[in-house]
């Protein structure tokens, strides 16, 4: 273990210096929401899946569509994938929605794809959770810092517990079920999620990744604008509301309710990137 260097005569100075927001929003496109309202207004619903616990389920959204992710019955987060329905190489970039955005998202920002296309993929357009804001503990509610609960890490905590329903697995048989392929073949497809109705952090003192019981309730829902046409899939994570331990049969788990609504009005989807791909050469 590598021991504490000493510290220099002006550590406290280099310490107090103040930080710096690493990508300032103000240039970041603003998505338009009252544009986006008025289409749900006149959208009509045209299909919805019920995710069973500990579970996953895939469904597709039209380009300028909508879809409302909902806690029935009891308290549980999701783990949420997306990809272009038309080219699964272009999937949720997890970490830059972070990078842009902050470790948690809600109304009016953004989910975005992994390059070269690094566009919108979807928006929130509602969120009955976003009262919550930060709380104490520096927990908040839809987080893009975790990744989703996987058997592989659990193997390696565990001693070689061998758990088939965390997030990663049930993500994989949803995607698996889509394509027609194996589950082996599926998982290098699924990606870092949008963690839905989980309330996480980062401890102040050790800075570790925590969770906290969802503050998610029976009705509570999350929706979102499908920016372009997308294939999603949803897990029940076993984790139920999160409150305790995930990556076992332990938590009450409940199901999520997906529901997909369609607008017959024209719509742009945003541009590829307008990076030239160059890289210099
Ligand atoms: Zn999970």
């Amino acid at each position: 273990m590598q021991h504490p260097t000493q510290h220099p005569p002006d550590a406290e100075d280099r310490r107090a210096v103040s930080p710096v927001i690493c990508y300032p929003t103000q240039s970041l496109p603003t998505p338009d929401m009252a544009l986006r309202s008025a289409r749900r207004a006149a959208a009509q619903k045209v299909s919805q899946v019920t995710v069973p616990p500990r579970q996953g389920r895939t469904f597709e959204v039209p380009a300028g569509g909508f879809f409302r992710i909902t806690s029935i019955d009891g308290p549980q987060v999701g783990d949420l994938n997306l990809w272009n329905l038309h080219d699964h190489s272009e999937r949720f970039y997890s970490g830059k929605t972070r990078a842009l955005h902050g470790t948690h998202i809600t109304t009016g920002q953004q989910m975005w794809s992994s390059f070269p296309t690094l566009r919108p993929m979807a928006t929130v357009l509602e969120d009955t959770l976003n009262w919550y804001g930060i709380d104490p503990f520096g927990g908040s509610v839809h987080d893009v810092i975790g990744t989703r609960c996987d058997p592989y890490t659990h193997a390696l905590l565990s001693g070689g517990d061998q758990y088939h329903h965390c997030c990663h697995s049930n993500l994989s048989r949803a995607y698996a079920d889509h394509a027609g392929v194996a589950p082996q073949d599926a998982e290098k497809y699924v990606h870092d999620v949008l963690n839905v109705f989980m309330c996480t952090g980062f401890t102040r003192d050790t800075g570790q990744y925590f969770m906290k019981q969802s503050p998610v309730r029976p009705g509570d829902y999350i929706e979102f604008v499908a920016e372009i046409p997308l294939l999603g899939a949803l897990s029940a994570c076993p984790g139920g509301d999160c409150g305790s331990e995930h990556s076992s049969d332990k938590t009450p788990c409940f199901p999520l309710l997906v529901e997909v609504f369609s607008s017959d009005d024209p719509w742009q989807e945003p541009a590829k990137n307008g990076y030239n791909r160059s890289h210099g050469r």
